[in-house]
């Protein structure tokens, strides 16, 4: 796992990400609200799964059925449980984009545990 995700999920795990529920929390925004909805406060878990805006962006991703957990459990408890999870999935991504033309793509495939194809 690459020490930059190792790095966000400790950030995650012990709380620290700077949300505006933490960052009004420590004084450093005047409100707590998600800038994405501006309907609740924007925690963590609200971020990556109760804001409307997440859930779109999980019904795009083919695999988030395999998630395990549901908006319930407590955010670091469902990434703990989805990370021990031996159905743990790797996506791999690159792109490119030509700035003279403004002409760009991407690309992407999904790998299983065992490093098999899944699609992409
Ligand atoms: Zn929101």
């Amino acid at each position: 796992m690459p020490e930059k995700f190792k790095t966000f999920l400790w950030i995650i795990l012990h709380n620290s990400l700077p949300t505006n529920h933490l960052r009004a929390r420590r004084g450093f925004a005047t409100s707590d609200v998600c800038p994405r909805c501006n309907t609740f406060s924007d925690s963590i878990s609200h971020l990556f799964r109760e804001c409307n805006k997440a859930k779109e962006l999980w019904r795009h991703i083919p695999f988030s059925h395999l998630l395990r957990g549901d908006t319930d459990t407590p955010i670091q408890e469902w990434i703990s449980l989805n990370m021990r999870s031996n159905r743990n999935i790797k996506l791999n991504t690159d792109g490119c984009w030509y700035e003279s033309n403004g002409i760009g793509g991407f690309g992407g495939l999904l790998r299983n545990h065992l490093g098999d194809w899944i699609m992409g």
